[in-house]
């Protein structure tokens, strides 16, 4: 049966996957976007900006026809690289080799990917056309140009990829209240850069820079810091996008506390001495870079029957600190197309279907993250965490059919996120059990640790490998 089109609102990360896997399937489909073309302009030279990459994202790439090229573009990164205030450096790998690895790639090389590949398969996009309002039993959208013009089209479904701040999101909720609830983190976070290594003093190259890079390419590097950290990720380039987290407001260091370059240069010579000397353009960054804000957004209700239905950050946003948001949104892309699909004729059917399927695996997700904010921050330099994380490394060794780390369950599989995190919990629990009163590993035997482990939990569901 032929599907009636659909209105796609949005043609960021997920709007754009979501187009192109639609189109595949043969259905007509309209993108209306905010911005203008990203692929034209000079959106591309500006700040390089990336993200990371894991299973769940890879899954969805793969069913689009467009792993290769994305990879192609892409720094594989195997673990954390924590960066200790003496300057010490600790890799602490993800998974067990390098078929388990993240990826590091530029939002907008991989956004324009992505409209490529979805205009390619048949896609229609309107850029600098903005929702304004929906009369949804009218079955039509407004649209507003840049300069203010007003036009309307037809929409008998509307699908919002419109972002955290969705409008869409905002017009239903006129309709019928959605049950919104946004818990805003109370941190925020500000971007600067470290140049390819050709940009800096030779003199100023660390030890393990290599190349092109001024630090160690194949990794995500962490300098934790208790209530505060910055993490690094590598450009294809040779650059790193560093991201500083700190709390909004209160006492230093706070963004309230640092509002500017020269308040903050002190605390980075203090605190994060051997990153600041990797980013010249320190005060430039600083001053220009605007501080975002963190939060997660909860919403009871994702659909309007059969007219419209949220997906991606519009459904729920949650802050990026396990790397899931663009992941989960193109497993969300996946699992909508395949309902559409199989269910032509009951677009009502598919979008409740769809919130009972993803939502106890977002609500799951944004939780996790939550929690790995204070791992990564603070844990990854924990004595205890890390006698824990030789623990779990034995046990991943010795016991594989009953013990698998949260983080690779998350990042190396397709196992639900709701099932990782109370999978990871009940796996931490014995651990713990198993680590009473052991301040190392040589405290544990390990090899009765494994037995505890397989006679308490149930194994692991056999593993998809992408
Ligand atoms: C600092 C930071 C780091 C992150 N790191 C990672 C990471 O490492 N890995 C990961 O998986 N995720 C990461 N995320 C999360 C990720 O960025 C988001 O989950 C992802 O961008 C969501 O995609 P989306 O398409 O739903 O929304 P968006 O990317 O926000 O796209 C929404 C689109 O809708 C358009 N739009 C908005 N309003 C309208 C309107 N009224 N009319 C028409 N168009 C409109 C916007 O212009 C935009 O193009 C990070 C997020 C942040 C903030």
């Amino acid at each position: 049966m032929r599907q009636p089109p659909i209105t796609l609102i949005g043609a960021g990360l997920v709007g754009a996957l979501l187009a192109q896997q639609l189109a595949r399937r043969g259905i007509a489909v309209d993108v209306f976007e905010k911005r203008e073309d990203p692929r034209h302009g000079d959106a591309g030279a500006g700040r390089s900006i990336n993200l990371a990459l894991a299973e769940r994202g890879l899954e969805a790439l793969r069913r689009s026809a467009l792993t290769d090229e994305v990879l192609q573009a892409a720094v594989m990164m195997r673990g954390r690289m924590v960066h200790g205030l003496d300057g010490h450096v600790d890799l602490q790998r993800y998974g067990l080799d390098d078929s388990e690895v993240i990826w590091s790639v530029s939002r907008h090389a991989l956004n324009t990917m992505l409209l490529d590949a979805a205009e390619a398969a048949g896609a229609r996009f309107h850029f600098g056309q903005t929702l304004v309002d929906a009369d949804f039993a009218q079955r039509r959208i407004r649209l507003a140009d840049g300069a203010g013009m007003e036009r309307e089209a037809d929409a008998a479904t509307v699908i919002g990829a419109d972002g955290a701040g969705s409008m869409l999101r905002a017009l239903m909720d006129r309709r019928v209240p959605l049950g919104a609830r946004v818990e805003t983190l109370g941190h925020g976070y500000k971007e600067l850069e470290i140049p390819t290594a050709s940009a800096l003093p030779p003199g100023l190259l660390p030890a393990g820079s290599a190349g092109r890079f001024a630090l160690e390419p194949n990794a995500l590097h962490i300098w934790p810091r208790g209530h505060y950290m910055c993490i690094a990720l590598p450009n294809v380039d040779g650059s790193f996008t560093v991201t500083l987290f700190l709390p909004n407001r209160g006492p230093a260091p706070s963004f309230e506390q640092l509002p500017d370059a020269a308040s903050a240069r002190a605390f980075f010579a203090a605190q994060f001495p051997d990153l600041l000397a990797l980013i010249p353009d320190f005060s430039r960054d600083y001053d220009r870079h605007p501080v975002g804000t963190l939060s997660t957004l909860y919403l009871q209700r994702w659909h309007l029957q059969a007219s419209a239905v949220l997906i991606g950050d519009a459904a729920h946003a949650m802050a990026p600190f396990y790397g899931q948001g663009m992941n989960c949104g193109f497993e969300d892309a996946t699992i909508l197309c395949d309902l559409l699909a199989a269910e032509p004729a009951d677009r009502t059917g598919v979008f409740a279907e769809f919130q009972r399927l993803r939502q106890p695996d977002t609500d799951a997700i944004a939780a996790l993250t939550l929690e790995n904010y204070i791992e990564m921050r603070d844990s990854v330099v924990d004595p205890h965490y890390l006698v824990k994380r030789e623990l779990s490394a034995r046990l991943t060794e010795l016991a594989p059919q009953h013990y698998m780390t949260c983080y690779r369950m998350v990042s190396f599989t397709d196992l639900p996120y709701a099932y990782a995190m109370q999978r990871g919990k009940a796996q931490d629990a014995v651990l713990e059990e198993l680590l009473r009163g052991a301040t190392s590993i040589r405290d544990v035997d390990v090899h009765a640790a494994a037995a505890t482990l397989r006679a308490r939990l149930p194994p692991l569901p056999v593993r998809r490998h992408g």
